[in-house]
C-alpha cells in the first residue's frame, strides 16, 4: 500500500487535487471519512456562486479567473454541465468596501461589469427593489457551479486516471518524515512519499496532531429554498446574487429547474464541533432570510419549501490557508475556506498538486500563508 501521494479529505479541494495528481501520472490514493459528494461537510446543497470581480479583495481575482478556466476545461473534458452563466448581481451601499473592491478589481482586470443605481436594478430585474443609496454591480460572465456534480466529475476522471479511492475511512493518525508519510485508519495503514491534507471543517484536530495549531472555527450555516414567482426568479431571467446590507450579508440563486429561489446568510452562524451532531434545520432558521426576501425582493409571497444545514470553516481574517508544512515540504495543506472557497476548488486542487509534484506553484499563494497564524514556529 505505497503511493506517490495520499490525499486525506476527498471533498471540494481534495478531489480536485486527486484528479490533477492522477492526471500528472502520480500513483494517488484519495481517502475520505464519507463518500464524496456527501452532505456532512461543506460541499452539498446543489449550487455555489462563482464571482470574478471580488468584493473580498483583489488578491482573489486571478485565482477566480484561473478557477473558471479550469471549470470550463473540466466541462469540455467530461461532457458534464457544471457551470450556468446566470451572471452575478452584487448589491450594497455605494461606498462599502465590498462594492468598491468589486469596481476596482473589475477595472484593474478589465472584467465586464454593469454598475446600476437602484432604479436601474429594478428596471432590469422586476423581482428586486433596493434602497436609493445602494447600487448593483452585475457581472455577466459569472454564475453558478453545480457543486456536487463538480466533485463527482473530478472523482470519475481521477479513477479513470488510475487514482485509488478509499471511501468511508476516517484517518485516525498521521506520521510524517521527509521521505515518507504513514496514514492510519481504524482498519488500514497506508504509506506514500507525499501528503495533501484537505479535511475541511475537521482540519483543527488532524493538523494539530502534526504540529500545526490554527485558529479555525467550524460554523453551522443554513440555506433555504423558497417557492415563489417563477416568472420573476427563474434562471433564464434572474441572476445569482450577493447582498451586503446593514442587516447582514446574504447570497442566493435563481430558481434552477423549478427548485425555487435559494437564499442563505453569509455572516454570523453558531460555532460547532464537526464531530458532534449538528442541530437540524428548523425553528428560527428561516427568519433572517425571510426578512431579507421581504425587504429586497418584490414578489408578494415567498413560501419556504425546505432548508439544510452545512458548515463553514472560518479563519480570523476570512482568507484561506494554502501552504506546505513548515517542516515537511512533502506535505501540503489547504483549509479555512471561510464560506467562499468552492468556486476556487479547481484552482486550489491544481495548485496543491503542483506544490507536491514541483515544490512550487505559478499562482501567488502568499496571501494564504500558514505563517500569518503560526508566527515564530
Ligand atoms: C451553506 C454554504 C454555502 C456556500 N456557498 C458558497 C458559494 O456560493 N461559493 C463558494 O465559492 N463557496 C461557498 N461555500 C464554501 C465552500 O462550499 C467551501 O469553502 C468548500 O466546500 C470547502 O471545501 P473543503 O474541501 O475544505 O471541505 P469539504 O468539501 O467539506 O471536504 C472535506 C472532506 O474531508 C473529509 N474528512 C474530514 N476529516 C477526515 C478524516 N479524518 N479522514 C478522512 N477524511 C476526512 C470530509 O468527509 C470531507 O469530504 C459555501 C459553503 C456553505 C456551507
Amino acid at each position: 500500500m505505497h503511493y506517490d501521494t495520499i490525499v486525506i479529505g476527498a471533498g471540494s479541494m481534495g478531489m480536485a487535487a486527486g484528479y490533477f495528481l492522477s492526471k500528472s501520472g502520480q500513483k494517488t490514493l484519495l481517502l475520505d471519512a464519507f463518500d464524496p459528494p456527501h452532505s456532512n461537510g461543506s460541499h452539498h446543497g446543489d449550487t455555489r456562486i462563482i464571482r470574478h470581480a471580488y468584493g473580498e479583495g483583489e488578491q482573489y481575482v486571478e485565482l477566480a479567473l484561473y478557477a473558471q478556466e479550469l471549470w470550463e476545461e473540466l466541462e469540455k473534458q467530461s461532457g458534464e454541465s457544471l457551470f450556468l452563466q446566470t451572471g452575478v448581481l452584487n448589491v450594497g451601499p455605494k461606498h462599502s468596501d465590498f462594492i468598491q473592491n468589486i469596481i476596482s478589481s473589475a477595472n484593474r482586470y478589465d472584467l465586464s461589469l454593469d454598475v446600476l443605481n437602484s432604479e436601474g436594478v429594478s428596471q432590469r430585474w422586476k423581482g428586486i427593489k433596493i434602497p436609493n443609496d445602494y447600487i448593483g454591480c452585475f457581472e455577466p460572465a459569472s454564475g453558478v457551479l453545480k457543486c456536487e456534480t463538480c466533485i463527482s466529475t473530478y472523482k470519475k476522471l481521477a479513477v479513470e486516471n488510475g487514482a485509488h479511492l478509499a471511501m468511508n475511512q476516517r484517518v485516525s493518525s498521521v506520521e510524517l518524515s521527509e521521505n515518507e508519510v504513514m496514514v492510519k485508519t481504524p482498519n488500514s495503514t497506508y504509506y506514500a512519499n507525499s501528503l495533501i491534507i484537505t479535511v475541511g471543517a475537521w482540519s483543527s484536530d488532524l493538523l494539530s496532531s502534526i504540529g500545526i495549531n490554527l485558529p479555525l472555527q467550524p460554523t453551522r450555516k443554513t440555506f433555504s429554498w423558497f417557492q415563489t414567482d417563477e416568472n420573476l426568479y427563474n434562471d433564464t431571467t434572474f441572476p445569482a446574487f450577493s447582498f451586503v446590507t446593514t442587516n447582514g450579508t446574504y447570497y442566493g440563486f435563481p430558481s434552477i429547474d423549478g427548485a425555487g429561489l435559494k437564499v442563505g446568510r453569509h455572516d454570523g452562524g453558531e460555532p460547532v464541533h464537526p464531530s458532534e451532531s449538528m442541530k437540524p434545520f428548523g425553528d428560527g432558521d428561516q427568519e433572517d432570510v425571510s426578512t431579507f426576501l421581504e425587504t429586497y425582493m418584490t414578489a408578494s409571497d415567498h413560501t419556504l419549501t425546505y432548508g439544510k444545514t452545512c458548515m463553514y470553516t472560518m479563519t480570523p481574517d476570512e482568507d484561506f490557508i494554502i501552504d506546505v508544512h513548515p517542516n515537511y515540504s512533502n506535505v501540503a495543506i489547504a483549509a479555512g475556506f471561510s464560506g467562499h472557497g468552492f468556486k476556487f476548488s479547481s484552482a486550489v486542487g491544481h495548485m496543491l498538486s503542483e506544490l507536491i509534484t514541483n515544490g512550487e506553484t505559478n499562482q501567488n499563494i502568499s496571501p494564504f500563508s500558514l505563517k500569518r497564524f503560526i508566527k515564530g514556529d
